[in-house]
């Protein structure tokens, strides 16, 4: 990271993105890029009209001159050229991220999803000015409502900002008798939350009790959750009981100006979650909330199994082999997952497959996590999706040319010198003796890791120099000329 910058991210919102492409614009640029046979796309384009059944009466024809053909394969392709366009246009500026130790970029674009990244406000204007005539000559338009700016401060101007903030949190803790009277209390409201209901015959007088406690831990509780960075946290951890942004939140820096077409973008602080590209995470790639939305998603799960009797095992089976391991490996591998995050979900999974299988509770639990020749069912875990989903996130990055497979080779490299490796499978050696931890702060020894775990040999050699893919594209271009 860097020493002491900032990071801006501005995520942009198109509204309404495969159907707002112009049409004279989109030929321009198809032309732009050599694209032979424009014109009998453009006839396609060019003559594409639309009636509307009113009654029985259709309407006059109406000239369409946006958007591309609906469930036309070649719409995805022709749409991804146009926002290339943008790209290209964006990337010429030569403004970048200047995050130290990272290839240089200014965006990260998927499907209709793009955000930029810069260093100051300046730059994060001036790529906005870009994307503006952008709009202005091809019509792909941007949703002001939807689009936000976030951002970090890092180094010593952060280090500073904290200290302070940690200073005056220090000067408002209480006593420690206090606290542990409260913690106590606390305990006692939560366990009777956890009471489970079903073993009462009466259930309104539970339901009291509940709601009585909860009361009483709003009122009287230690902690108190931050709108900001989302955490529960001590009292002393806000200026006032009546304010809901922690002492570290307010003093954090947070962009400012950033505009786009003379209308200012929402800011969301740097320590708030937010969602890019399917992940929550805060600037500082803080993931719990993500985390905590997958574990939550697999609680449903199993709460939805549980209360439904008119489903059959094996329908209830097909639920959660469509839902579980889906839910969780979309984001396995894009985020920071503490063992204990994994034991839970694995708790929760279990407890999944008990109740598709109508097994009370206190069912042992090695009849599912069991291999087969243990005399276990060998269901899907956690640990095994995790496994599969990262090295297929490893395979994924090194496939595409597009910055991805060139942070896997520094990731790759760091990863063999570290451990004092030649390959990876001298890796998967190495890594059994490292602990999770210690593992999970490189993704390429992480893979490793889990690979040993589960006695799998992985066999990959993603940049052998002799592979063609490790060929430079001017090397390429000569040969195939
Ligand atoms: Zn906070």
């Amino acid at each position: 990271m860097k020493q002491d910058s900032k990071l801006i991210r501005v995520d942009l919102d198109f509204k309404n993105a495969f159907n707002s492409a112009g049409h004279s614009s989109l030929r321009k640029i198809l032309e732009g890029f050599g694209i032979p046979d424009v014109s009998l796309l453009s006839s396609i384009y060019e003559r594409s009209t639309m009636r509307i059944l009113v009654g029985n009466e259709r309407s006059a024809a109406i000239q369409l001159d946006t958007g591309t053909v609906q469930g036309s394969a070649l719409s995805s392709f022709l749409f991804d050229l146009f926002i290339n366009a943008l790209l290209r246009l964006l990337d010429s500026t030569g403004i970048l991220h200047r995050v130290r130790g990272v290839p240089e970029w200014n965006l990260q674009a998927f499907a209709d999803d793009l955000s930029l990244y810069v260093s100051s406000t300046e730059d994060a204007n001036t790529l906005l000015n870009l994307v503006g005539s952008f709009q202005e000559w091809s019509g792909l338009k941007i949703s002001i409502k939807k689009s936000l700016v976030t951002g970090a401060l890092y180094g010593q101007g952060e280090i500073r900002r904290q200290r302070d903030a940690m200073a005056v949190i220090r000067k408002r803790k209480p006593p420690p008798e206090a606290q542990r009277l409260s913690r106590s209390k606390l305990q006692e409201t939560q366990e009777l939350e956890q009471m489970d209901p079903d073993f009462e015959e009466d259930l309104t007088p539970v339901d009291e009790e509940i709601n009585e406690a909860c009361e009483e831990l709003r009122s009287r509780s230690l902690l108190q959750r931050c709108d900001t960075c989302g955490r529960h946290r001590d009292k002393h951890h806000f200026p006032s009981s009546a304010t809901n942004q922690c002492t570290q939140c307010s003093k954090s820096w947070t962009p400012r100006g950033i505009a786009y077409q003379g209308e200012t973008l929402k800011v969301i602080r740097g320590r708030t979650p937010t969602r890019l590209l399917g992940t929550h995470h805060n600037m500082w790639l803080d993931t719990k909330s993500q985390r905590r939305k997958v574990i939550d998603a697999a609680i449903e799960v199993a709460a939805y199994l549980y209360k439904n009797e008119n489903l059959r095992i094996d329908q209830r089976l097909k639920v959660i082999s469509m839902c579980l391991p889906s839910l969780f490996s979309f984001s396995a591998p894009l985020i920071d997952l503490p063992e204990a995050d994994l034991k839970t979900l694995t708790a929760v999974w279990v407890r999944a497959y008990k109740n598709a299988w109508n097994s009370a509770k206190g069912t042992a639990t090695c009849l599912f996590t069991y291999p087969r020749e243990q005399g276990g069912l060998q269901v899907k875990l956690p640990l095994g999706t995790l496994f599969s989903s990262i090295w297929g996130n490893l395979e994924r990055y090194s496939q595409f040319d597009d910055g991805t497979r060139q942070m896997l080779e520094l990731t790759y490299h760091e990863a063999l010198a570290d451990n004092g490796c030649l390959n990876l499978l001298e890796l998967q050696d190495a890594a059994q003796h490292l602990g999770w931890k210690r593992a999970s702060t490189n993704e390429v020894t992480f893979a490793c890791y889990l690979a040993s775990k589960l006695e799998i040999r992985v066999e990959w050699d993603p940049f052998n120099p002799d592979l063609i893919v490790s060929a430079p594209h001017m090397t390429l271009a000569t040969l195939a000329c």
